[in-house]
């Protein structure tokens, strides 16, 4: 499922996909299978929930049964059931033909049985970790700069009806270029334009940049692609989504004006 080498697959999972089915999703604050739905929605992904026993969850798609869930919400489907009740809804699931890309057991849950029937499916299985606390050790707490930008990034891109680069490694990279150009200039300017120290000039290098939806329009991307438009990402023969240019976080660190 992940052609990268050398990199985390559970931060892959994060960067790759942004939908989230929560199966067994409570109504009741303070109860984590409530709170770590609510943390992630917050947190820019979008949430989905099943339960039987409820219209509206987190004011999300609330629906009765995993079969009901359009399939192109099935990214990251995260269990909070007990764990005799796995194997069933694994079943459930191979029947329908529906698969998810992540089957996630939240913690004090495991099953060799689903791993058993969709490791051979390309779903990456995860077992006894909270989803949550996977999240936030890994960005979250890490860098809150990186993170904030990621969860805008995210939030922004399903509101225009773009898809953020489907490519980890490329979107960790621009991600991390705007952070570090936040952390150095105070702003969130385009890591692949060289700003001028013109304030007014150097707002349209802002994320989003000026440029952005024309860029989007006429190449099917914003310039250094974090932005794609999701009917040409999948083009045959199109521009691979890591061959874009990073050109400022290329010119030497002397050569950039200091902050604005
Ligand atoms: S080119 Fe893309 S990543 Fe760069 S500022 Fe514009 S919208 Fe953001």
């Amino acid at each position: 499922m992940f052609p990268l080498e050398n990199h985390d697959p559970i931060k892959e999972v994060f960067l790759r996909y942004s939908r989230i089915v929560f199966v067994g999703c409570s109504r009741t604050e303070g109860k984590p299978s409530h709170d770590i739905p609510r943390l992630m929605k917050e947190h820019g992904f979008e949430v989905a929930c099943v339960n039987p026993h409820a219209e509206s969850i987190l004011g999300s798609p609330t629906f009765g049964d995993i079969l009901e869930v359009p399939e192109e919400f099935l990214e990251i489907l995260v269990v909070f059931r007990p764990p005799e009740e796995v194997p069933r809804l694994v079943d459930k699931i191979l029947k329908s033909g529906k698969v998810p890309r992540v089957f996630w057991m939240q913690e004090g849950i495991r099953s060799p049985y689903a791993r058993e029937k969709l490791e051979p499916l390309g779903v990456f299985v995860v077992e006894d970790r909270c989803i949550w606390k996977a999240y936030a050790s890994l960005f979250v707490e890490r860098d809150e700069v990186y993170e904030r930008i990621l969860r805008f990034a995210r939030v922004y891109a399903r509101a225009k009806g773009f898809v953020l680069n489907p490519d980890p490694q490329k979107l960790d990279e621009v991600i991390a270029a705007l952070a570090f150009n936040e952390k150095t200039y105070g702003f969130r300017y385009c890591p692949c334009r060289v700003i001028t120290g013109d304030f007014e000039e150097d707002k349209k290098k802002i994320c989003p940049c000026y440029w952005h939806e024309e860029e989007i329009r006429e190449m099917g991307h914003c310039r250094c692609g974090l932005f794609w438009d999701p009917k040409r990402v999948r083009a045959p023969g199109g521009i691979r989504t890591r061959d874009l240019p990073l050109t400022r976080r290329a010119l030497r660190r002397a050569e950039l004006p200091g902050p604005v």
